[in-house]
């Protein structure tokens, strides 16, 4: 593999813009919200990513959550190939889909039963799709800023004013499809509180990212979580977490440990997973209550299926990454590097003289150029979006990869050491001086 090869970055990209729509197969991954040139990737391994120049990078996306061992783990490498040996894909099940199935319902105890999907748009539509055939209701509610995978019922913006429908944010989507999805503020419990009394008994259900990494990283309250959970019971709707970014990701048992810790009894209807249970393989999941998941085909009336669900090879990516997370001291660690790092950004804004606030939990975090925390969606961009972009490309011109674009989330493995920590600490004192 020769990574001292002539092609530029600028090449690639142009190269890839004559053939793929904008030269990239999934958007934010074109910087356009950042501007530049995209880097295109030749390998990686550990903490780091290597362009085509020959470039390396201390790598703070991950591949947007799954690399949470970082890259190239031996174990990872070892079960994939045995699996790719063993035959790619065979359409029939597989031992090994109960054993990852039993492993996430090892780890995240409201799941009782899952079905494995390949993708996190696949897992929230198929979620959906369950919770309004298990009550039999059309209406959903979402949150403004959170992101559920490009499905059209959920490709909604919210409307103007207060509990009203939204608007599709994506050409193609007609309005009809989104009519029965309300659009509400992140963390606003008098919305919640409107919208359950105006459609409380045609609600399916409610989906949420409970710490939300599609609009940087920001919490649900817990007087919001709290009183979103009694909403839901009370009006039989079902509180669907999308577990996608922040499970095994924030925590061993994801956002709903965090908040099951916070408020006692605290339990999720159903949950949607991806990125990390497929270690940089395409899987995602969906899972909830026995009772729910009976409601599934070929048990039940609600349809869902997949060519490649549980596909062997993903499969074995997955479960070898679940394994190594649950080693003893994991989370501890990879929290403890998570915060070094956040606090370390906060420091350097301090010095400089630039406001600059950090959060994380787990090995997820985000830093906004503002005083205080954004509580919703709104108050993300109006963060110093100018400024993000600046530091932006100073850090990738110092090795840095962070996430091209402000309302996305940061991710750490557990390969980054304190060397890359550091390094990275100092490149954000240099780039917020200069
Ligand atoms: C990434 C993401 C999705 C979509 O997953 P894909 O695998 O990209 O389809 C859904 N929900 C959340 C919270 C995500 O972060």
């Amino acid at each position: 593999m020769s990574t001292e090869s002539a092609v530029t970055n600028q090449a690639a990209f142009e190269r890839a813009q004559r053939v793929i729509p904008g030269g990239v197969n999934s958007p934010v991954r074109a910087f356009r919200a950042v501007g530049g040139t995209p880097r295109f990737i030749r390998r990686a391994q550990g903490p780091f990513l290597w362009d085509v120049e020959g470039r390396r990078y201390i790598d703070y996306i991950g591949s947007w959550g799954p690399m949470i061992l970082g890259h190239g783990h031996p174990a990872v490498l070892d079960a994939v190939t045995k699996a790719a040996h063993d035959g790619l894909s065979f359409g029939a099940p597989t031992e090994a889909e109960a054993e990852l199935a039993e492993a996430i319902i090892g780890l995240v105890p409201t799941v009782e039963q899952v079905r494995l999907v390949s993708s996190g748009t696949e897992a929230a539509m198929s979620a959906l799709r369950l919770a309004r055939g298990a009550t039999g209701r059309p209406k959903i509610i979402k949150f403004e800023g959170c992101y559920h995978g490009h499905a059209d019922a959920l490709l909604v913006k919210a409307g103007s004013g207060l509990a009203t429908f939204g608007h599709p944010t994506s050409a193609g989507v007609p309005p009809e499809v989104v009519q029965h999805t309300l659009v509400l503020e992140y963390n606003n419990v008098i919305q919640l509180e409107e919208a359950f009394a105006q459609h409380g008994r045609q609600l399916a259900c409610v989906m949420i990212e409970a710490i939300a990494g599609n609009m940087n990283f920001v919490r649900a309250s817990v007087p919001f979580m709290t009183r979103l959970r009694e909403l839901c019971t009370e009006h039989g709707a079902l509180l669907v977490f999308d577990e996608v970014m922040t499970g095994f990701r924030v925590a061993l048992g994801g956002a709903q440990a965090v908040y099951a810790k916070l408020i006692p009894g605290f339990r999720p209807d159903m949950s949607v997973f991806g990125k990390v249970i497929g270690g940089g393989m395409p899987l995602a999941a969906f899972g909830g209550t026995r009772d729910v998941m009976a409601q599934l085909a070929p048990l039940g009336p609600v349809y869902q299926a997949g060519t490649l669900s549980g596909n062997p090879v993903a499969t074995a990516c997955g479960l070898a990454t679940l394994r190594e997370i649950q080693k003893p001291g994991f989370f501890e660690t990879l929290s403890a590097k998570t915060r070094r790092l956040a606090d370390g950004l906060a420091a350097a804004g301090r010095d400089a003289g630039v406001p600059l606030v950090a959060e994380c939990e787990g090995g997820m975090f985000g830093f906004f150029f503002a005083d205080t925390l954004p509580q919703h969606y709104g108050a993300v961009m109006a963060t110093d979006k100018e400024r993000f972009n600046r530091f932006f490309h100073a850090m990738l011109d110092r090795g840095v990869y962070l996430a091209p674009a402000l309302y996305e989330a940061g991710f750490v493995s557990a390969a980054h050491s304190d060397a890359e920590l550091d390094a990275t600490i100092a490149a954000a004192h240099a780039a917020l001086k200069a």
